[in-house]
């Protein structure tokens, strides 16, 4: 069974309201700059920074569980390179009225984020900031000719 994520919850948050979102630190997204997030473990193409949207006030949300492991995560319009796997659920959503469904790399399989999406067909993907590398625009491709 899936096991669910409690979030961690503000003073005078009502942690009984299942679904609450939460977040514990909202940041700037540095917008505009070139270059591809790629997967931190294997290296394949999942996003781009022109991709970064902000969602629910903020496109950096950091959200904890109970055992200490906080998670930071983007929102992106897009992520080709993600693939879904699981049922669409709103239990114990981290955005209000968006479902989500697990999205792994499509190549190495490692979990990235989740895919979110409301009933209305409104979709975003909250990805794991430290699961993602950034390939700068005139940086060389790790893994290129050298490797
Ligand atoms: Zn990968």
């Amino acid at each position: 069974m899936f096991q669910p994520v409690i979030h961690a919850f503000d003073r005078g948050a009502r942690p009984e309201r299942q679904g609450a979102i939460v977040p514990v630190v909202e940041r700037e997204a540095r917008a505009g700059e070139p270059g591809a997030l790629v997967c931190a473990a294997c290296g394949a193409p999942i996003t781009t920074t022109a991709s970064r949207v902000e969602r629910f006030g903020a496109h950096v949300h950091v959200f904890s569980n109970p055992d200490g492991l906080s998670f930071e995560i983007g929102c992106f319009s897009a992520a080709p390179g993600v693939r879904l796997v699981g049922e669409e659920t709103l239990a114990f959503t981290w955005f209000p009225t968006f479902a989500w469904t697990v999205a792994l790399c499509a190549r190495c399989a490692v979990q990235l984020g989740w895919r979110y999406r409301s009933a209305s067909g409104a979709e975003f993907h909250g990805l794991i900031l430290e699961r993602l590398r950034e390939v700068g625009g005139s940086d060389p491709v790790p893994g290129g000719a050298e490797a």
